[in-house]
């Protein structure tokens, strides 16, 4: 039988496995939605241990783990690790997902109750239906279909590693990673946590923006004066920082910092649009120049998110002699965020005008990630998701940060990390009403169990090699 043979027959083994498993896994998955696993401080954390305990036992039962444990760095929430070594040189995968969730907001913007688990119109509502109790269950799921359709020759070392406290800004992850770097190493990490262009285009995300931020704190005089007595000769710290904050941006509203204008890569990816919910007040035109793409994905952007300045109720006719503003900088992959920093003080240095004096304090640096497309397990993840949604996978960026993701890249340099979720348009994340659609569990699952079977089949010395599935 050739390779393709075995194959399909694998395709329709699982896809037939997964049906089979499916009404399990959804209960599975309610039970889970049924802990309100919540990371955020002032929220009761014995859910989380709670939580945490349960997904060992799920990963426990699928027998293929040497070992499962609850695990915690430090005062960090309570992750879990499962292990099992590969055969020979057959590669390791690491499975990653979440089980905690964001808080459920105003219980009265619910249609169903936050924590208990409905379904409506094929979709399954509840916190953490999506984000992201559904990585588990697509990790877990497939697990147990690899598990029965490779009883006599599972070869892949496997690790399932679900953390605690994603939504809290992953505190102890670093320190985490460090400590257990024994357990989780393998050659291949897949993310199940981000999303797809709509429940029928499957996503592989390759691209995030890393992200500066910071507080500007700008002076110009060593206390308030009166305007009146002091206006027009002496400058006042708004005025300076206006000025330079003017100089932030082009004519256009793109990055005009030396160095962050537009970093021109050629990626493939599908075009996003800015779609019907951008909030664009009547008559706005949108900023910058290039594709949406580009802008979004591949160039840096610079938002000033806050100001300490009286407010207007409490203004006085004096001249301000300091503000602070903090600044928001998102930074392009292929650069690294303390680069960019780089640049954005060398900007200031040279723009500020009228001797004001400036600081930056509360640094705060996240690095972008970006993955080779034309690596050889990103071609055989494409493959697999093609096979497990009817569909070609499109390559896209998020602008947003997952800063996680660049810790894992540090951490483990060599292995390659696969972001896949099971997010849709619709699924509200984070909000109320948050939502998954069935379909695209089912798909996502089939997916991720194809991949498992075909990098079943491959020695670690072929991952250089092999660019798709024949
Ligand atoms: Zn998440």
């Amino acid at each position: 039988m050739s390779q393709g043979e075995s194959s399909a027959r694998d395709v329709s083994g699982l896809r037939d496995l997964v049906v089979a498993g499916a009404p399990q896994i959804v209960a599975d998955l309610s039970g889970l939605i049924r802990i309100p696993s919540v990371s955020w401080d002032g929220f009761n954390h014995a859910h989380l241990d709670a939580s945490a305990a349960r997904v060992a036992e799920l990963f426990t039962a699928t027998g293929l783990f040497g070992t499962v444990g609850v695990y915690r760095h430090g005062e960090g929430a309570p992750a879990v690790i499962a292990r099992r070594e590969p055969v020979g040189n057959a590669p390791t995968v690491v499975l990653y997902a979440h089980h905690d969730v964001q808080p459920p907001g105003e219980e009265t913007q619910w249609d169903s109750p936050a924590f208990e688990p409905t379904v409506r119109d094929g979709r399954l509502y509840g916190r953490g239906s999506a984000d992201d109790k559904a990585g588990i269950a697509v990790h877990l799921a497939a697990l147990r279909a690899l598990a029965t359709h490779h009883a006599g020759d599972l070869r892949l070392g496997l690790v399932v590693f679900i953390e605690g406290e994603e939504e809290n800004g992953s505190p102890s992850f670093a320190g985490f990673l460090h400590e257990h770097r024994e357990l989780l190493r393998g050659e291949v990490i897949v993310v199940a946590d981000s999303d797809n262009p709509s429940t029928e285009i499957p996503a592989l995300t390759v691209s995030l923006r890393g992200n500066v931020t910071a507080t500007l704190r700008v002076r110009t005089l060593n206390h308030a004066v009166h305007s009146g007595m002091f206006g027009g000769v002496l400058p006042d710290a708004m005025m300076a920082f206006v000025a330079l904050a003017a100089s932030f941006y082009d004519a256009q509203g793109g990055v005009a910092i030396s160095g962050l204008e537009g970093v021109e890569q050629s990626t493939s990816g599908e075009a996003p649009k800015v779609g019907h919910e951008a909030p664009l007040a009547q008559g706005v035109s949108e900023v910058g120049r290039g594709s949406v793409p580009q802008r979004l994905w591949r160039s840096a952007a610079l938002t000033i998110t806050g100001m300490d300045i009286p407010s207007v109720a409490h203004a006085s006719n004096t001249l301000l002699p300091e503000v602070s503003a903090k600044l928001s900088l998102r930074v392009p992959p292929g650069m690294s965020a303390g680069s960019a920093l780089a640049l954005l003080k060398d900007h200031i240095t040279r723009q500020i005008r009228f001797g004001a004096t400036w600081e930056l304090h509360d640094v705060s640096l996240g690095e972008p990630f970006s993955l080779d497309p034309s690596g050889p397990v990103v071609g055989l993840a494409a493959t697999a998701l093609a096979k497990g949604f009817g569909a070609e996978a499109v390559y896209q960026g998020v602008g947003g940060s997952i800063p996680f993701i660049s810790q894992l890249a540090e951490v483990f340099p060599q292995a390659q990390i696969l972001v896949t979720g099971i997010e849709d348009p619709d699924t509200r994340a984070h909000s109320p009403n948050e939502s998954l659609d069935l379909r695209v569990l089912w798909r996502a699952i089939l997916s991720e169990a194809v991949l498992l079977s075909e990098l079943n089949r491959r020695e670690i010395s072929d991952l250089a090699e092999v660019r798709a599935l024949d």
